[in-house]
């Protein structure tokens, strides 16, 4: 079994900068590449926060943070996956964008390297076609927030072989998760549940039924979700739970997954949750407001 000590991560936004901790903090060494220089600032700031919560919890020694933190590397160049055993791709739910990247890496990886998809939606299968090694590609989907979720789904693609996937298994133990595993059909388990939901939620405001306040608070104390729907799906982003309903849609052709208008106007408007400042809710208040 390939045993991997090296992590390259593309894509340093809330995924990717929850998986480099996660690595980081269980011993592996770690090199994360984002086009955008802003995003490698930004990942490195939450990164050093979310270890300087796990010492006030009294998961982490304060000794242990520089190390974990000194095995993070940063650059804007796939070139630097030279050494990677595993790359593990978490940039914007777009399978263009996904498809591009797979074919440019190969060039800059070793032969016996291991690629993984973080997903939330699209085929592994088909994202498998653009690389150049499709039995050592799989998906390895994290949950958000990284730090604090304990789940990781594991998809095989039809070629994925098995060394593969005992290595990415292993992975997933060594870096404290816990794995469930789903077949390669649209949004794989938990998505396929959770994102009619919300997007249900949506339809519930568009039609008037409650306003966003209400549904969520509906959700809260009446069927004990940690977070109501609306709030969840600004934590989310819009634009990731559009891209996914809009995957639900076409890759299960059932008129059910329809995305709701008033989600399509949000992400057209810009308004794609908390981390544009306003989705649902306007974070420019504290506390939030709804938005409209
Ligand atoms: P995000 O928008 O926070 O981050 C995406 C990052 O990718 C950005 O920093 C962007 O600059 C970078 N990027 C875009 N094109 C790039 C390229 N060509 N090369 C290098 N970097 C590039 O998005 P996110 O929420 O972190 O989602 C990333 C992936 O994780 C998506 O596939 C998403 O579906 C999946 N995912 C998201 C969640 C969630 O709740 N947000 C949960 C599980 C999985």
């Amino acid at each position: 079994m390939v045993t991997i000590r090296t992590v390259g991560i593309v894509g340093a936004g809330q995924m990717g900068s929850g998986i480099a901790y996660a690595c980081a903090q269980s011993g592996l060494n770690v090199v994360l590449c984002d086009i955008s220089e802003d995003a490698l600032a930004e990942a490195i700031t939450v990164i050093t926060e979310n270890l300087d919560r796990s010492i006030r919890k009294g998961l982490l020694y304060a000794a242990d943070k520089a190390a974990a933190l000194a095995r993070i590397s940063t650059s804007s160049d796939l070139s630097v996956f030279v050494d990677a055993d595993l790359v593990i791709e978490a940039v914007t739910e777009n399978e263009q964008v996904k498809r591009r990247i797979f074919r440019t890496l190969a060039q800059h990886l070793k032969a016996e390297a291991l690629i993984v998809t973080n997903t939330s939606s699209i085929s592994v299968t088909h994202l498998a076609a653009s690389t150049d090694r499709p039995s050592k590609f799989m998906g390895m989907h994290f949950m958000n927030p990284v730090p604090v979720m304990p789940l990781v789904e594991l998809i095989r693609g039809i070629a994925t072989d098995e060394e593969t996937f005992a290595a990415i298994a292993d992975l997933t133990t060594r870096i404290g998760k816990t794995a469930a595993v789903a077949e390669d059909f649209p949004a794989f388990i938990v998505h396929r549940i959770l994102l009619p939901m919300i997007n249900e939620a949506v339809y519930t405001l568009y039609e008037g039924v409650g306003s966003a306040k209400d549904i969520d608070i509906a959700m809260k104390l009446g069927a004990r979700h940690p977070m109501g729907p609306l709030e969840l799906a600004d934590f989310i982003g819009l634009d990731s739970c559009l891209g996914i309903m809009q995957v639900l849609y076409e890759g299960l052709a059932d008129p059910k997954y329809r995305p709701c208008p008033l989600l399509v106007k949000h992400v057209e408007a810009g308004w794609i949750g908390r981390k544009a400042g306003r989705g649902f809710y306007d974070y420019t208040h504290n506390p939030p407001i709804p938005s409209r």
